[in-house]
């Protein structure tokens, strides 16, 4: 190292470091890194504890592992798939390590079609290896990753070896080396907590958290390093939802709502059901809400059929009580029609004046239902995103409603709200249930209500698995069953990335029914069918013309058939937990038991079975919601994505859930008692440096 090295700052390029290319450079942009503050957050996935390393015997099939091996020999050969590189390696102890807590074992390690790697492995050499380990006649690694530790003596300093993600053509050694160099040349890392969040948590400050994780000599130091950095990635985030929620509320104040008044009074005793214990407890939390004058800001969650829309026209008839207007805005025609039409003769029945307002509508009746609602001649608004068109003004929108909130965005959510004079009552509504620690997080701005309760007098809804093979079987079945007047759906696969794959599926699908059937009792729909052909299949099927409705998920939202019994849905595998649930949602809501085909492949992975078994076993949308977050992450969860909020890199969920609820905790805090940061310097600058982007998006800046 030479004197004349300048020191870095955070946000000096990746390309300033000794030994970082362009190339290289270009090869960390692949993995988000830019900077010298990037790469320092690029953190190890995994450590090697040196005095103490995995054993390969302690290793379970299909587990991502790192061992510490010694090459016994290497064979090369060409096959039909062309070189084939196979090495057989063992635990490999130095004189540091402790003694191994089971017997040494031998993995066999294999890369296809690496021609420079031939005559590359050494008998005797050691290695880091690291990959998912599988079996073939013994342990086996397909195309492990590796590093040779005898050309990283490195390795054999570190007594914790942070082994790090990596993308084609960066080497392992490479990305150590830069953060290794980022962290001798930072001589200034700003801090980014405050002091007393530091003192009362008991974090370390930012350079020594950075230290551990980076170059730790203890897994002990890992682990309170990764948990401030973890930390305060969660703040950040939880900041920014506490900055959005002050969006929401910006401009005049609520006004509350006085008492219930004859409408809502009214309207349970006209309903032909009795509410269920859940429908009142959340009629109650929305009471209390109306009755202050801070708006309501609700999330109402509640599964398909659960009966939220009625919940909604409660809160919306307590603004028509107060001589005000409410509106509710779904995310399709279809839907907003079924809305309307289900209840407008109930509500002018109790002397509520109901309206629709949809795109579709002639201008000229467009304009006149505008007027009406600007001249307050009409109190319960059922509309499109025509409603939150610019020449669409309310006389006075008390309490505003939006129907399935994950199909707006953020700005289209605020813009409904953003109707009334002062600040109207805000529910937003969803079928797909949000587990808790989602709702903590990216929906940490709302106040939330469950319906877990279902409307009695559902019949039972069973879920069953089967295989390819079976598939004659399920058809005869089906065939049986049309005969006696059940209706099913047979779902296929969406597949975005192929749409051609996913059409020839289904195709094939319908082919094979209608063979089986006859076609004039089956009907194809996918997103590729005219609008008209569509409507035309969908109406057949709901008249009973047609038994059997092949498919995409365009069923999705809307379609009520309640007819139909019954759900086969291939390749299932394809889809997440919470989609089949909704796919799922699709029948069983008529009084006939229904019943859920799963029809499997062969080969599937033992944890997509046991992640099927798991959806067949249970018909809790929340515990499904939380299993899909726990394995395939947030952004599979739908309704996460237009939320404008950064990606978390380094935090989990559900893993860190108890540093989320700290991090939301003090971010609300903070928030509140000092809303312009003025106190706390550190914050201001962190988030303008970091979350430029989200501030745009949310337009606080
Ligand atoms: P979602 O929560 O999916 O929006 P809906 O509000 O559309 O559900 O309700 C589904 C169906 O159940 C509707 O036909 C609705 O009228 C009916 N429903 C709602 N509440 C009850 C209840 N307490 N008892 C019986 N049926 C109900
Ligand atoms: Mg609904």
């Amino acid at each position: 190292m030479t004197e004349k090295e300048f020191s870095l700052k955070p946000d000096t390029p990746v390309q300033y470091l000794k030994g970082i290319g362009p190339k290289r450079a270009v090869r960390l942009a692949k993995l988000g890194i830019s900077t010298v503050e990037d790469l320092l957050f690029h953190l190890p996935h995994r450590y090697i504890d040196r005095s103490n390393p995995k054993p390969i015997a302690a290793s379970r099939i299909d587990e991502e592992a790192t061992f510490v091996v010694k090459v016994l020999g290497a064979t090369y050969r060409r096959s039909r798939r062309g070189l084939i590189i196979q090495i057989l390696v063992t635990d490999f102890r130095d004189k540091d390590s402790k003694p191994m807590d089971a017997p040494p074992a031998q993995l066999y390690a294999v890369w296809f079609n690496r021609p420079d790697l031939r005559g590359k492995f050494k008998s005797g050499e050691r290695l880091l290896l690291s990959g998912q380990v599988t079996f073939y006649g013994d342990r086996q690694m397909v195309n492990p990753f590796f590093e040779r530790l005898d050309e990283n003596p490195d390795f054999f300093e570190h007594p914790v070896f942070p082994v790090y993600p990596l993308t084609e053509g960066l080497a392992a050694w490479e990305v150590r080396r830069a953060v290794n160099q980022a962290l001798d040349r930072l001589k200034h890392m700003p801090e980014t907590l405050p002091e007393e969040i530091l003192a009362e948590r008991g974090f370390p400050p930012i350079k020594q958290a950075l230290e551990k994780v980076h170059r730790p000599q203890e897994m002990a130091e890992v682990n309170s390093g990764l948990a401030r950095l973890r930390y305060e990635e969660l703040f950040y985030f939880q900041t920014l939802i506490a900055m959005r929620r002050k969006i929401l509320d910006r401009g005049t104040r609520g006004e509350a709502l006085g008492m219930a008044g004859e409408l809502s009074a009214a309207f349970p005793a006209c309903l032909p059901f009795q509410l269920t214990g859940d429908q009142k407890k959340v009629i109650d939390e929305i009471e209390a809400d109306l009755s202050k004058a801070h708006p309501m800001h609700r999330l109402l969650q509640g599964d398909v059929g659960s009966g939220k829309t009625v919940v909604s026209l409660y809160a919306m008839l307590r603004a028509a009580d107060a001589g005000k207007q409410a509106a509710i805005m779904a995310p399709t025609e279809i839907l907003t029609e079924q809305h309307f039409n289900k209840w407008k003769d109930t509500l002018a029945e109790i002397g509520a004046k109901p309206l629709l307002l949809t795109g579709s509508l002639k201008n000229s009746e467009k304009e006149e239902r505008r007027a009406m609602i600007a001249r307050g001649e009409v109190d319960m608004i059922f509309g499109t995103h025509a409603l939150i068109e610019e020449n669409v003004e309310f006389a006075h929108l008390a309490v505003a409603v939006v129907d399935e909130q994950h199909r707006f965005g953020v700005m289209q959510r605020a813009a409904l709200a953003n109707k009334g004079g002062a600040r109207p009552h805000v529910l937003v509504m969803s079928a797909t249930p949000i587990p808790r620690t989602l709702t903590l997080s990216y929906y940490g701005d709302l106040d939330v209500s469950v319906i877990k309760q279902m409307p009695a007098g559902r019949a039972e809804r069973r879920t069953e698995l089967t295989y390819e093979s079976k598939k004659e079987g399920v058809y005869r079945w089906l065939q049986e069953r049309l005969a006696e007047g059940d209706r099913a759906y047979v779902v296929c696969p969406l597949i975005e990335e192929s749409e051609k794959l996913e059409l020839s599926s289904v195709k094939e699908t319908y082919d094979e029914l209608a063979e089986r059937l006859g076609d004039k009792r089956v009907a194809l729909i996918h997103g590729k069918l005219k609008a008209d052909d569509r409507t035309q299949a969908m109406a057949a099927f709901r008249k009973g013309e047609v038994g059997v409705l092949v498919s995409t998920t365009v069923i999705e939202v809307g379609v009520d058939v309640p007819e139909a019994t019954i759900m086969i849905i291939r390749h299932p595998e394809r889809f997440g937990l919470a989609q089949l649930h909704q796919l799922r949602g699709r029948i069983g809501r008529g009084s006939r038991p229904s019943r859920c085909v799963l029809i499997v492949p062969a080969g599937l992975s033992p944890e997509a079975r046991e992640r099927l078994k798991f959806f067949a076993g249970t018909e809790d949308g929340f515990a499904l919601a939380e299993k899909d977050l726990a394995i395939r992450g947030p952004g599979q969860i739908m309704g996460v994505r237009q939320h404008g909020l950064p990606d978390l890199r380094i935090a989990d969920l559900v893993r860190d859930r108890d540093l989320l609820i700290a991090a939301r905790e003090d971010a609300f805090r903070i928030l509140q008692e000092d809303p312009e940061f003025a106190a706390h310097p550190r914050v201001a600058a962190t988030i303008r440096r970091r979350h430029q982007q989200s501030l745009d998006f949310l337009g606080v800046a």
